[in-house]
């Protein structure tokens, strides 16, 4: 087993016209960069998956600097009649590095299935990018102590044959804590995150090397309490990203 590089990814959401996006993202590679020149600090993986439409212009503000540039989204087939669709290997042109699969926003909001899920993450690989699958429960599913068995399911349905710590990261974001200001407990954080790397390892080869975040209302204050749970890779952050100095805070959370 390797050691797993911590990474904090900012998940933009729809937020962000042109100008608004270019000032965040101009703003934190500075601190990237002033960070890395004064040395003393190890940064952890840093990325931001801002709107697509912004994705060239906040590509060129962060150049030079460690932060990676990902999308929100990818469509399954690489090129065709898919009208508003984005093909991987589109993103990866903007030099993207990650993309998100199976946001439950976009299982809930656009019926994505397991097997789309899985489809789009086998686009990204082969467009060279990592993806970045999020699995978790509802609140139903928690409350029927199905949580576990949920999560399991969608990793192995989710993740296509072939997965590695080089080409994928999983997120756990529990469905009823994005966006709300409710966290999973560090207890709870642990179990799942304990589950998944036991499914992970079962599945790949690579599986004690696949990092997985955690993600939902993670933000500047609970972020090293997050980071400190066993099994815990980083955190991907929805509304805390859009805060420059809450995410700053949290990559700094992360470095060691
Ligand atoms: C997300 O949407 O991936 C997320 C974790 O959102 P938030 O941090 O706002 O809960």
């Amino acid at each position: 087993m390797t050691e797993r590089r911590r990474l904090i990814a900012g998940n933009w959401k729809m937020n962000g016209l042109l100008a608004d996006g270019v000032r965040r993202a101009a703003a934190l590679a500075a601190r990237a960069r002033d960070a890395l020149a004064d040395g003393e600090r190890k940064l952890p993986d840093i990325a931001i998956c801002p709107p697509a439409t912004i994705l060239g212009a906040v590509g060129k503000a962060i150049g030079g600097s460690p932060i990676a540039l990902g999308a929100q989204d990818c469509h399954a087939e690489d090129k065709g009649a898919r009208t508003g669709d984005i093909a991987a290997a589109m993103l990866a042109e903007l030099s993207c590095r990650y993309v998100i699969v199976g946001h439950s926003e976009r299982r809930a909001g656009h019926g994505e299935t397991d097997a789309v899920v899985r489809a789009k993450a086998e686009a990204a690989h082969r467009a060279g990018l990592i993806a970045v699958v999020c699995v978790g429960e509802s609140a139903g599913e928690r409350k029927a102590g199905k949580h576990l068995d949920v999560i399991a399911r969608q990793i192995e349905a989710s993740l296509p044959p072939g997965v590695a710590a080089a080409n994928t990261v999983v997120a756990y974001e529990p469905v009823w804590a994005i966006g709300t200001g409710l966290n999973a407990t560090a207890a709870d954080i642990a179990a799942a995150h304990r589950h998944l790397r036991l499914r992970l390892s079962a599945f790949s080869r690579d599986g004690a090397d696949i990092r997985v975040l955690y993600g939902g209302s993670a933000n500047a204050r609970n972020a090293a309490e997050i980071l400190a749970v066993p099994g815990v890779d980083g955190c991907l952050v929805g509304g805390a990203s859009l805060d420059v100095d809450a995410f700053w805070a949290m990559v700094l959370a992360a470095s060691s």
